[in-house]
């Protein structure tokens, strides 16, 4: 983010007013609507200025892999609704977990993670750091002896999500901050599930928090995109630079359609929370599941931890079918309005069978750690009529 003047929004408003205002940087043109800079670059008047531009005592932008106006209202805008001090934009959610970890470490420094992963962050902490020279601890994430059990002198950070991708596993942040805290490790928080509308982990005591923008944030399934937020000595120290130098910057582009996105996503994650919760209610006991879990009391075993922490339940609802895969694969089949995807957060409702798809590079074994049956599927609750969201649910569980 650069010190160029933008709207400035007195910080007692309600976080939906900041949500449309906060971060606009206006050209010259006075456009209500926030510009696309599709520009890789920026001239300067002359020599002299370039020189101040790259010092940093002249403010404003250079090339588009540090910073573009565009990112950078993304960046503002979304940093004030997380309440973080700041905020780095990435190519995708998987840029931005990779920079929150990598840039924080070195060989020779150890990470404790939870086990339950969106498979790709599993593949970074299990894989792709150990190559590196630092090893990694995988732990039951819900237990807190574990995490306290698993530090070593050389632990540098720890690393979460929660709810977990796709058992809607909770893990209790501001415990696990605790323990990070007293080891003299960071913690950062893969917060994609609960979206920044439901659940606020610097607020619970994390470092660091990590969004794959991809999901609730663009909410209608066009653009990847992540970001990185915490306090401006977090991003000065291992974050700034890491990105700067190694490139995962996001599209101006992607930024503008997610920047305006933010001005709607109280109201679609509100919505489609509201339907889940509707939808957990009204599939809760049906005689083709085996369990049904949501966080919300009554659909959930750790009700109390949900209602500690977040703000609200989820816009995913996982369910597990009676008969394995045959009987999952007849209940996807067998919907018309819920269309069968890997992906979430979108307006279109979406349901994913895990173990053949977004899990099913990992061993049966290690799907059953993490909870990973042959029956489970994973339900992403869309901005549909909620009426014809259950009647088609019901229909194809009542045909499984
Ligand atoms: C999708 C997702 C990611 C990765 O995001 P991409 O934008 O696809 O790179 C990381 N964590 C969680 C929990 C996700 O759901």
């Amino acid at each position: 983010m650069t010190q160029l003047p933008t709207d400035t929004i007195d910080f007692s408003l309600h976080q939906e007013t900041r949500l449309i205002h906060e971060g606009s940087i206006r050209s010259q043109f006075g456009e209500t609507s926030e510009a696309l800079f599709l520009t890789q670059g920026h001239v300067y008047a002359n020599a002299e200025e370039a020189e101040a531009r790259f010092t940093g005592e002249s403010p404003g932008y250079q090339y588009a892999r540090f910073s573009n106006p565009t990112v950078d209202m993304f960046e503002r805008r979304i940093a004030a609704f997380e309440g973080a001090e700041s905020a780095r934009a990435t190519a995708t959610g998987m840029a931005a977990v990779t920079a929150a970890l990598v840039g924080q470490l070195k060989a020779g420094d150890h990470v404790v993670a939870a086990r339950a992963l969106f498979g790709s962050c599993r593949y970074v902490v299990e894989e792709f750091l150990p190559r590196f020279g630092v090893p990694t601890t995988l732990v039951d994430g819900t237990d807190l002896d574990a995490w306290r059990a698993a530090v070593r002198p050389q632990t540098k950070t720890f690393f979460l999500e929660s709810p977990a991708n796709p058992t809607l596993e909770l893990v209790d942040i501001a415990g696990v901050a605790q323990i990070a805290r007293s080891a003299g490790a960071t913690l950062v928080v893969d917060n994609v599930f609960a979206s920044p509308v439901w659940q606020k982990p610097l607020a619970l005591g994390a470092d660091c928090v990590v969004y794959s923008a991809t999901k609730h944030i663009d909410g209608q399934g066009r653009c990847l995109g992540g970001v990185v937020l915490a306090s401006e000595a977090f991003i000065q120290a291992h974050i700034q630079t890491y990105l700067r130098q190694t490139g995962p910057a996001m599209s101006p582009f992607n930024a503008w359609v997610m920047l305006k996105s933010l001005e709607t996503l109280p109201l679609r994650v509100g919505r489609q929370t509201q339907t889940a919760g509707a939808i957990a209610d009204a599939l809760q006991g049906h005689g083709k599941l085996v369990r049904l879990v949501y966080p919300k009391a009554g659909h959930h075993p750790q009700a109390a931890l949900a209602e500690r922490q977040m703000g609200g339940g989820s816009t995913l609802v996982a369910i597990e079918v009676k008969g394995g895969k045959a009987a999952a694969f007849r209940f996807l089949n067998a919907l018309r309005i819920v269309r069968i995807s890997n992906n979430l957060g979108d307006a279109k409702s979406l349901v994913t069978h895990p173990a053949t798809t977004t899990h099913q590079r990992f061993t049966p074994e290690q799907r059953a750690e993490m909870g990973v049956g042959e029956g489970l599927v994973r339900l992403s609750v869309g901005l549909e009529h909620p009426d014809d969201l259950i009647a088609d649910l019901t229909a194809a569980l009542d045909s499984v």
